[in-house]
């Protein structure tokens, strides 16, 4: 038998290998084999099994798997992805596995088992008259009324002895480290909205559906109504959310209607996501709800796919392979025949257009479930609050706080502060520096003393003060731990927790800090963009939102769009039972359309503003765009490379617009040097088959390393 194996190296070659006699029996596509490579032993993947080979073939030297790991859909998805990625194929495959399988052959996760003891000899008249050993009749009388026992509830010494005397056996078996059984309760009844929404969704003949509903107006119960139906029809069902160990919540929402669940998310631990996966594998489960990578899931006869929060930024993964789990699940979705649902209260501004342009269909809710009304959203001009010496907190945010604290309702405050957001911004009348070429933000760079353009390169030296109204500009940064701080001096009776990245290091820190806010163990939660999504808590009537303006001042064309989203998800956090919510947003920029915008949740307004924004600039969804990195040791080398490839395109380009070289956002990391060309395009089988051509030559050259970004979600 000979097989042709993907070998673990970086360029995607298929070598073939001949299988020894005694490997045969073990041999499945998609398995992983051990094969001698060089003077090396490498893993590989088995992509094709032949009978005979015309050459001499090595031996490979032991297979890897049990069980074939990648079946024949995701086998062949892996292509489409790595090709449509411009990346390699081995990457493609390993993201397809949970971290416990990837690790090699004798690091791998075990397997749980408890081991369990049963009676192997029915006559046992003798044993229970002359036995004296208490402990040991009550094993057997144990036994003689249930089938079997768990060791761990008799003594040790006892359960040899009767091993010993050929009275019982032991035996193991495999169990999941999760295992929390639920009691399907009956869902709800949709309501009339819902139910127009559900129907529409129904007998749409589109593959994709985008459903737009204002926050809380129950689409996740659409969602579970939609996955019953499948489980009916004998099918299978994925939901994706942006990242599970943020909502706890949903999962257990989900659990209380379904029974056979598979979790999928970076809050569990190795030999937890070994199980989930191996519940997939072992067909016990019906359900997979995971983040980005359970898209690759290898559930059979899927008969829906629904992206939760469709926008999120997290559906695109930021390193190798740089896949979106949504193209994904559209390429899975024609594959299994069944629909695609993306639902958000704020879409992606290019999925809208999509709808609109009717490639996808639109579900629209605009109503809240439960009749709880939308909140009452109050925008604060920060400008004349600084004026009057408040800094962090408005005096209409303070008052509001102090109001809800008499009250004993509870109150969410939002800074979302996330990395190094570093920009120089004018305290007198707000103002930023931005690329005369581009209108994007500069980003302040600390090293050089410079504003710098991360579109076109553009370049200035950093000027002090305001060019508008001559102010010296500040560095602005505030973070979530400031803000607890002064909350607790401000209100010292208030207790206050705080959810971000440094207080949820652990294990079901999230879901610790969730469920006391739920029990209203705390007054306050403060927090990153990690609490705007996807939580209910009824009591929480106000939502502040300390600066509006972090995200509107990245450099990312995509800043007014982010911004929009998160002020929406975070408002939608109050006024979600019957009591009424109210929304105080701090901003700096009372103008900008985006912020203005999130008083009247009215989706289509802000569509309709960025849309003709973007067509002006030629950005998404006018154009798409897609990023070349290269990255080297030596400067002029590295330059050097990022000229050629920057020529090569523009020799080769039909109507995309190439640009650059330029230094890349973060220019020297672990000193190597990178430098960027951006395309914008319109013809994406012409640029991805231009990009894979590149892919292909540079490989050769050792001295620089090539990435390729797809549409990527912020540069
Ligand atoms: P969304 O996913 O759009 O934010 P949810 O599905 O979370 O909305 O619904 C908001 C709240 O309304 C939840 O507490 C949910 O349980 C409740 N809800 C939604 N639909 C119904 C319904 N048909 N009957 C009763 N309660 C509902
Ligand atoms: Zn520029």
């Amino acid at each position: 038998m000979v097989i042709s194996v993907l070998v673990e190296i970086n360029i995607d070659k298929v070598f073939d290998y001949n299988v020894p006699e005694h490997l045969i029996d073990n041999i499945c596509l998609g398995e992983r084999v051990l094969v001698p490579f060089g003077n090396r032993e490498l893993e590989g993947f088995i992509i094709d099994i032949k009978d005979t080979s015309n050459y001499d073939l090595k031996d490979i030297i032991d297979v890897i798997d049990k069980e074939p790991i990648l079946n024949e859909e995701l086998l062949s998805l892996g292509k489409e992805v790595s090709k449509s990625n411009v990346c390699n194929l081995t990457s493609v495959y390993q993201s397809m596995l949970p971290v416990g399988l990837k690790a090699s052959k004798n690091r791998k996760v075990a397997i749980r088992k408890n081991s369990y003891i049963r009676l192997i000899n029915n006559d046992l008249d003798d044993f229970l008259n002359n036995s004296r050993s208490v402990k040991q009749k009550e094993i057997v009388n144990y036994l003689l009324n249930n089938k079997e026992a768990i060791t761990s509830m008799f003594d040790n010494a006892s359960i040899n002895v009767l091993i010993k005397k050929g009275i019982i056996e032991k035996y193991y078996k495999e169990y999941y480290r999760l295992n929390d059984n639920s009691n399907e309760e009956e869902l709800y009844t949709l309501n009339e909205h819902q139910l127009k929404a559900y129907n529409q969704i129904n007998e749409s003949d589109k593959d994709v559906i985008l459903l737009n509903g204002i926050t809380g107006s129950g689409k996740t119960e659409i969602y579970m109504h939609l996955i019953k139906d499948a489980l009916n029809n004998n099918k299978n069902a994925i939901l994706l959310v942006p990242e599970i160990s943020l909502t706890p919540q949903i999962i257990a929402r989900f659990k209380k209607h379904f029974n056979n669940i598979a979790v999928l998310h970076s809050g569990l631990s190795q030999g937890e996501k070994y199980d989930e996966y191996r519940k997939i594998l072992n067909k016990e489960v019906n359900i997979v709800i995971g983040a980005r990578s359970a898209i690759f899931a290898p559930l059979n006869d899927i008969g829906i796919i629904i992206i939760d929060e469709e926008h999120s930024s997290t559906y695109k993964q930021d390193h190798n392979p740089r896949y979106n789990a949504i193209d994904v699940a559209i390429l899975r979705g024609k594959t299994h025949k069944c629909k695609v649902i993306l639902g958000s209260a704020t879409p992606m501004i290019e999925d809208y257009a999509r709808a609109k342009k009717g490639y996808y269909d639109l579900v629209k809710l605009d109503k809240r479930a439960n009749n709880a009304s939308m909140p009452l959203v109050n925008i604060v001009d920060m400008t004349k609050e600084t004026k009057k010496g408040n800094k962090i907190f408005s005096e209409e945010l303070l008052l509001s706080i102090e109001d809800r604290l008499n009250k004993h309702e509870q109150i969410m405050l939002l800074l979302n502060k996330r990395g190094y957001a570093n920009y120089l911004m004018c305290p007198n009348c707000g103002e930023v520096s931005k690329c005369p070429n581009c209108d994007i933000t500069l980003t302040y760079h600390k090293t050089s003393n410079m504003n710098r353009c991360h579109y076109c390169g553009y370049a200035d030296n950093n000027k002090e003060v305001c060019f508008k109204c001559g102010t010296k500009l500040v560095n602005r940064g505030l973070g979530t731990e400031k803000v607890e701080e002064e909350i607790k001096r401000l209100f010292p009776d208030a207790r206050v927790l705080r959810m971000d990245i440094d207080t949820t290091n652990n294990k079901g820190d999230h879901k610790k800090i969730i469920d006391k806010f739920m029990n209203h163990e705390a007054d306050i939660l403060v927090g990153t963009q990690m609490i705007s999504k996807g939580l209910d808590f009824p009591l929480v009537t106000l939502v502040g939102v300390i600066n509006a303006d972090t995200i509107l001042n990245l450099p990312d064309f995509r800043s007014s769009e982010k911004t929009y989203d998160l002020i929406s998800q975070v408002s939608g956090r109050a006024g979600r039972s019957n009591l009424k919510g109210k929304v105080v947003i701090q901003t700096y920029n009372v103008d900008n359309y985006a912020i203005r915008l999130t008083s009247s949740n009215n989706f289509e307004d802000f569509y309709n503003e960025e849309i003709s924004i973007r067509k002006k600039l030629f950005y998404p969804p006018y154009s798409f765009i897609a990023l070349v990195k290269v990255g080297g040791k030596d400067f002029n080398e590295t330059i050097k490379e990022a000229n050629k490839i920057g020529s090569y395109l523009r020799n080769n380009a039909d109507n995309e617009i190439i640009l650059g070289p330029s230094v890349a956002s973060l220019s020297k990391i672990n000193n190597i040097y990178y430098f960027e060309i951006i395309i914008k395009y319109r013809d994406k089988d012409n640029i991805i088959k231009l990009l894979n051509e590149v892919r292909t030559i540079t490989l050769s050259n050792s001295k620089i390393n090539v990435q390729f970004d797809i549409n990527p979600n912020a540069f």
